[in-house]
């Protein structure tokens, strides 16, 4: 009987009847898959610990009639700070729910994971905006989705941006200049420090992501202009996110 190995982090957990439970990992070998572990939920049970939502952990398992068991789990690390801030658990249970809803079973995206893995190191360890840093994920997000937004160029004319008197278009997510205006497109007037922004987080390696502040006027403009790209793009509802807005 083949066994398997992967490592990743659990992004999912749904509990069975006797105790069991399916847990959705992330992993960097063969992205989104879904393990069957029998009495995960028993105080005695060696997978109590390892099956809960933000373990990253290497997972040893063994495919049966296309279910997956889980033999076994060793613990890298469990994130446990944001377990304990109520905020930065809803924000991180939003980034789990963005990921699973948006990524195919067994489609592997390593890159996907590396960034997984330094957002949550981050927010853990960290104390920085935390709406920017749920900007920085879902944008980044789009853009390994392949939904990246043009912001670099004009789409229509495909001139290079100028400091000022940019457009974002969101029919066809991505910028225009003011000659390429049209009256009847649903633009926004883009501020040059939230067009900034974006250029950056889109395009500077992931090591240096972080390393950026914005006003709260910019997070707010760039929060609008990301909600309505999630919107388009993803056509998703969230239910983490039911949480989020009312805190
Ligand atoms: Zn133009």
């Amino acid at each position: 009987m083949s066994v398997s190995k992967i490592t990743g982090i659990v992004i999912k957990e749904v509990n069975l009847k006797e105790s069991d439970k399916i847990i959705t990992i992330f992993s960097s070998e063969i992205g989104k898959v879904q393990l069957y572990v029998k009495r995960a939920r028993e105080i005695k049970s060696p997978f109590l610990a390892g099956t809960q939502l933000l373990t990253h952990a290497s997972f040893v398992y063994t495919p049966k009639n296309n279910i997956n068991f889980l033999n076994q789990i060793s613990i890298t690390c469990g994130f446990e700070k944001i377990k304990f801030d109520i905020e930065k658990i809803y924000y991180a249970m939003y980034f789990l729910e963005f990921l699973d809803k948006t990524v195919e079973l067994e489609s592997p995206a390593e890159d996907m994971f590396i960034f997984l893995v330094k957002i949550l190191n981050r927010f853990n360890d960290g104390n920085d905006d935390i709406k920017l840093i749920r900007l920085i994920y879902e944008l980044k997000m789009l853009a390994l989705l392949g939904y990246a937004p043009e912001v670099t160029k004009c789409i229509r004319c495909e001139s290079g941006v100028t400091e000022e008197n940019n457009y974002f278009n969101f029919e066809d997510c991505g910028v225009v200049c003011e000659k390429c205006l049209e009256s009847d497109a649903t633009v926004m007037k883009l501020n040059k420090e939230s067009l900034h922004a974006m250029q950056y987080i889109l395009y500077i390696e992931i090591d240096k992501i972080f390393s950026f502040e914005i006003s709260p006027k910019i997070i707010k403009e760039l929060r609008e202009i990301v909600d309505k790209l999630v919107k388009i793009n993803i056509g998703q509802s969230f239910r983490t996110l039911d949480f989020l807005n009312k805190i």
